[in-house]
């Protein structure tokens, strides 16, 4: 595996198997790598024949200050990792490398971006446009791995790559789950022992959330989700949302849409987690 710092860098090295006709997956990360992360690169490398993965905290997209001093950041440990993994080249560039200027550019998501992630962190998507579109010009894959975990962004992602008319093929990849079912984050690492228990309540109430449909409406489930929840004094719900899983909007009715999603985003003390299920 080699370790890549620049842009420079990273197109010399991919040029020669770009032009002997390779194909190239990507899979951008902020580091502070998981087994979900390790599901994208395994898969990755098994669908292309050079996998990349860069690691960049990327502070565009961090609207909270304290959130991005706050993002763990484990670059030997992730390094060790993704050597025993199937990843060929490592990006990992400084900030300047990534923003040589500040970007300017507003994305427009057809309303995507309203709701959920985008009504709570303002300026989170437009960040994350900013990056991925950065590194898909670096890196120029054929396809790029994304986590269903972070649902919004997967539909923001294919957005973007429509809008610019991109030739990458955008692939989402199912949640990776602790035994607990608490879905994995870089976050969690910032959980307390018990918090970490405690977290597993979200998922719990999404997957009964998902029996629960047949006898509730909608907006009874989501109060019923919302209340199961907050009944655990360790855990505070931002959000409770259920939504068209293309247009991201919410439903009122069963009827309007046949990919409902519930979505969620819970304060576990200080640390904040999403969490969704196709309902
Ligand atoms: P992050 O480092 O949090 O920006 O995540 C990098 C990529 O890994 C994103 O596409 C995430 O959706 C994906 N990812 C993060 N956690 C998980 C998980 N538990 N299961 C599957 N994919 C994940």
């Amino acid at each position: 595996m080699k370790i890549i710092y620049t842009i420079f860098e990273l197109q010399k090295s991919l040029q020669i198997p770009r032009q002997s006709g390779k194909t190239i997956g990507f899979v951008p990360t902020m580091g502070a790598l998981h087994e979900g992360h390790i599901s994208l690169v395994t898969r990755c490398a098994e669908e292309n024949d050079i996998c990349v993965v860069s690691i960049f905290v990327n502070p565009t997209q961090f609207n909270n200050k304290n959130d991005l001093l706050t993002y763990p950041r484990t670059l030997d440990i992730d390094l060790g990792i993704l050597k025993k993994s199937k990843c060929d080249f490592v990006f990992v560039p400084e900030v300047n490398e990534m923003y040589p200027e500040p970007d300017m550019r507003k994305f427009d998501f057809e309303n995507l971006d309203i709701v959920m992630e985008g009504a709570h962190r303002p300026g989170h998507f437009n960040g994350v446009a900013q990056i991925v579109s950065k590194l898909f010009e670096a890196v120029k894959p054929d396809q790029a791995y994304f986590g269903e975990k972070d649902f919004q962004q997967l539909a923001i992602i294919r957005n973007m790559v429509k809008q610019l008319n991109l030739n990458i093929k955008i692939i989402g990849c199912p949640i990776v789950r602790e035994p607990n079912g608490l879905a994995m984050s870089s976050r969690n690492a910032r959980l307390s022992e018990e918090e970490r228990k405690k977290a597993s309540l979200i998922s719990q109430t999404l997957f009964k959330a998902k029996e629960l449909k047949k006898e509730k409406k909608v907006e009874e489930l989501k109060e019923w989700m919302i209340t199961a929840i907050n009944n655990e004094s360790m855990l505070k719900v931002e959000y409770v949302d259920i939504v068209d899983g293309n247009s991201l909007q919410s439903i009122s009715t069963w009827d309007e849409t046949d990919f409902p999603m519930a979505c969620v985003a819970v304060f576990c003390g200080e640390v904040r987690l999403i969490d969704n299920i196709s309902l």
